[in-house]
């Protein structure tokens, strides 16, 4: 797993998460809404999670 300092992540539970350095190891991510109309950080999301149980 290499790590990608240029995004930061704090998601444990995510496959392609970095504990070493706190961010992701994807060279790109998706992020989208589950609001219609987002107002605050909260309603965003990182669609490229995926649980690593
Ligand atoms: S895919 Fe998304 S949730 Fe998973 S480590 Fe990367 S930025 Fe975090």
């Amino acid at each position: 797993m290499e790590a990608n300092r240029h995004i930061g992540c704090n998601v444990n539970n995510c496959a392609y998460h970095c504990k070493d350095c706190n961010c992701c190891s994807l060279d790109h991510i998706e992020v989208g809404s589950h609001e219609t109309n987002p107002t605050k950080s909260e309603c965003t999301d990182c669609r490229s999670f995926k649980y690593k149980g």
